[in-house]
C-alpha cells in the first residue's frame, strides 16, 4: 500500500475532494485524521479518524494539530468560492476568504510543521498538499477575483515553505484542480439566475467536455503524498481537464 505507516491530516473532509481525498487515502493504508468545520463529518467516514475543526478558528487548529501528533502529510484542502467582481467585494468579503482561504492554511502548516521536520529527519520526507486552483495566478476566470487572488496567494505560500525547507525533507506542492462537480459547485449552479445555462457555462469551459469528478483528483493526491513524489516540490500541479493548453 502506497501510503503505508503514514499519518495525513485533511482539512475540509466532509464532503467534495476533501472526503474523497480522505477515503483514497485510509484506502492506501494511511492513518488518515479527516477534520471538518461539520460535525456530522463524526457519523459518516468509515474506516478514518475525525475531527470536528473551523480551520478559521487558530486555538482549535492549535488543539488539532498538537492532538495529532508528529505527521508525515498534511493536505490543507479548506476553501470558499466568492462569486463577484471587484465592484461586488466588501471588506468583510475579502477578509474571509483570506482568513479562510489563507491565513488558516498558514497557521495550520505552521503549527503541523514541527512535528513533520521530526518525521522527515526520521523517514527522509514529509509532504504539505495546499488546495489551490486553475483560478488563480494561473488564470483568470469571470467573478473569480477574490477567490482567484486568494489561491494566488495559496501557490505563494506553497513556493516560500518549499524553499525554506526543501533541505530539511519537506515537500510543499500546490494542487490545481479544473472545475469539479461537488456538492459546493451544485451550490453555486443551483444559486445562480439559471441554474441549467449556469451547468452548461462551467462544462463549455472544459475542453474535455465535461466536470472533472473527485476521482479524477484523488490519484494525484495519494502521488503527492507518497513516497513516490519524493523528487517534486514546490510546484503548482494542474488537473483541469485541458483549459490551459
Ligand atoms: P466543497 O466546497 O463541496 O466542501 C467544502 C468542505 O469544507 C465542506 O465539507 C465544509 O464543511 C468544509 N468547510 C467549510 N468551511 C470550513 C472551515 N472553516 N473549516 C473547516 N472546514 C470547512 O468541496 P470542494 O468543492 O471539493 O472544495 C474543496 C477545496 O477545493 C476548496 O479549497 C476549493 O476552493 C477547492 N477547489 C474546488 C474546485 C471545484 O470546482 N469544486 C476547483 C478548484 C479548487
Amino acid at each position: 500500500m502506497r501510503l503505508s505507516g503514514k499519518t495525513i491530516l485533511i482539512t475540509a473532509a466532509w464532503q467534495g475532494m476533501g472526503r474523497a481525498s480522505a477515503l483514497a487515502c485510509a484506502a492506501e493504508g494511511a492513518r488518515v485524521i479527516a477534520a471538518d468545520i461539520d460535525a456530522a463529518l463524526l457519523e459518516t467516514l468509515d474506516g478514518v479518524e475525525t475531527r470536528v475543526l473551523d480551520v478559521t478558528d487558530g486555538d482549535a487548529l492549535l488543539r488539532v494539530a498538537a492532538d495529532a501528533g508528529p505527521l508525515d502529510g498534511l493536505f490543507n484542502c479548506a476553501g470558499f468560492v466568492h462569486h463577484g467582481t471587484i465592484l461586488d467585494i466588501s471588506d468583510a468579503d475579502w477578509a474571509f476568504s483570506l482568513d479562510l482561504n489563507v491565513t488558516a492554511m498558514m497557521r495550520l502548516t505552521r503549527a503541523c510543521l514541527p512535528g513533520m521536520l521530526e518525521r522527515a529527519a526520521e523517514t527522509g520526507t514529509a509532504s504539505i498538499l495546499n488546495m489551490a486552483s486553475m483560478a488563480s495566478s494561473i488564470k483568470g476566470f469571470p467573478n473569480r477575483t477574490a477567490y482567484g487572488a486568494t489561491k494566488a496567494a495559496v501557490i505563494g505560500l506553497t513556493k516560500g515553505i518549499a524553499a525554506d525547507f526543501v533541505t530539511r525533507g519537506i515537500r510543499c506542492n500546490a494542487l490545481c484542480p479544473g472545475t469539479v462537480d461537488t456538492p459546493s459547485l451544485r451550490g453555486r449552479i443551483a444559486a445562480a439566475p439559471d441554474p441549467v445555462q449556469a451547468e452548461k457555462e462551467f462544462i463549455a469551459r472544459q475542453p474535455m467536455g465535461r466536470l472533472a469528478t473527485v476521482d479524477d483528483i484523488t490519484p494525484l493526491v495519494v502521488y503527492l503524498l507518497s513516497d513516490e513524489s519524493r523528487f517534486v516540490t514546490g510546484q503548482a500541479l494542474l488537473v483541469d481537464g485541458g483549459v490551459t493548453i
